[in-house]
């Protein structure tokens, strides 16, 4: 069965060898902008073609077996990718992905659009976050060909990605049960990355490199600016949290110089913030929570966030916050457990 493995492997490893990108002899114009070849098809200027990842019909390499959309330009430009359901409970993210595939017509483009919205795409159906080997995929860049199934999958989405893209949106939104207000997750101390953070439109922009082993940060150690969108809560479909997504895939695009002609919605300018924590639930304190605070909310020292009810005794635990700043990010009311994180403060 392991010779089954390893055929597997060989054959996509093989059809990553073929030229990521640029030209053949046919269809290339003087520019030198020609047809991509990506994962063993070809699409040619002013085309467009979705289709599946894996090549192989294993039992493994069915966990790859997602869709790829490939929107190549009729001019030559970058290549953005964008990337969903990486936590394959997080939704929003994949009506992003389409629905700013859709709207971008290859006639009309500079460069490319890659999206893989649907990585973890048994969790996409089963509504859960992690592999089915019961891993994070978001831990687990860039991966290794030793490593569990979810590191052979990080290894090649990672290693595909880095030779495509000159850029990556990777779409998220909070997770278990807790929602977050729309923001753009950057390291601030790149500058490129920064731009596409603000120019992409969301109120709030936090600063930070991301977990070690996550896409967005590993992309950004191979040289990719990348950026990550949150938005909403998991399992659901948000129509707003969705639209000003798509909005934001399309005004980093238009940053990019790869919808000519086409202006940016005016956002106001996004709040800027470095560092955030979140409020847990005290030792002991578990019970029935309600937040009294909503997303976007100002909050200082000593005021109230939250109550918890204890549901067998006569008492209820008020929670106040010891930092002032920005509610982005809150868990929805729910039985909660000590340590349960639970309302997140961004500060400047
Ligand atoms: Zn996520």
């Amino acid at each position: 069965m392991i010779g089954i493995r390893k055929i597997w492997l060989l054959v996509v490893l093989v059809l990553f060898a073929l030229p990521a990108s640029g030209a053949g002899p046919d269809g290339t114009s003087a520019d030198g902008w020609g047809p991509i070849e990506l994962l063993g098809r070809t699409i040619a200027p002013g085309g467009k073609l979705k289709f599946s990842y894996a090549q192989s019909p294993s039992f493994e390499a069915a966990y790859l077996n997602t869709v790829v959309f490939v929107s190549r330009g009729a001019k030559p430009g970058p290549t953005l990718c964008l990337t969903a359901l990486i936590h394959g409970d997080e939704r929003n993210g994949f009506e992003v992905a389409r629905t700013a595939f859709d709207m971008a017509d290859p006639k009309q483009l500079a460069g490319t659009l890659i999206a893989l919205p649907a990585v973890n795409v048994n969790g996409f159906r089963s509504g859960t976050r992690y592999m089915p080997d019961r891993r994070d995929l978001n831990r687990e860049f860039p991966g290794s060909l030793d490593g569990s199934n979810s590191g052979i999958i990080a290894y090649l989405l990672h290693r595909t990605a880095t030779k495509v893209c000159d850029a990556l949106i990777d779409l998220h939104t909070g997770s278990f049960d807790r929602a977050n207000l729309p923001q753009i997750r950057v390291d601030l101390g790149h500058p490129r990355a920064l731009e596409m953070a603000r120019a992409f439109g969301a109120p709030v922009v936090l600063g930070g490199e991301g977990p070690r082993g996550s896409f967005r940060r590993e992309m950004m150690e191979s040289g990719v600016p990348s950026i990550i969108y949150e938005a909403g809560l998991p399992l659901r479909f948000e129509p707003e949290e969705i639209e000003r997504g798509v909005d934001g895939v399309l005004n980093v695009m238009n940053l990019l110089g790869m919808r000519a002609g086409r202006e940016s919605k005016p956002t106001p300018a996004a709040k800027v913030y470095s560092r955030s924590q979140w409020l847990r639930v005290p030792m002991g304190e578990g019970g029935v929570f309600y937040p009294v605070r909503k997303l976007g909310d100002r909050v200082e020292p000593g005021d109230q966030v939250a109550r918890i009810d204890e549901p067998f005794l006569d008492e209820r635990f008020t929670m106040t916050t010891p930092i002032a700043g920005t509610v982005i990010g809150m868990a929805v009311p729910q039985v909660v457990f000590s340590g349960y994180a639970l309302i997140h403060i961004a500060q400047p």
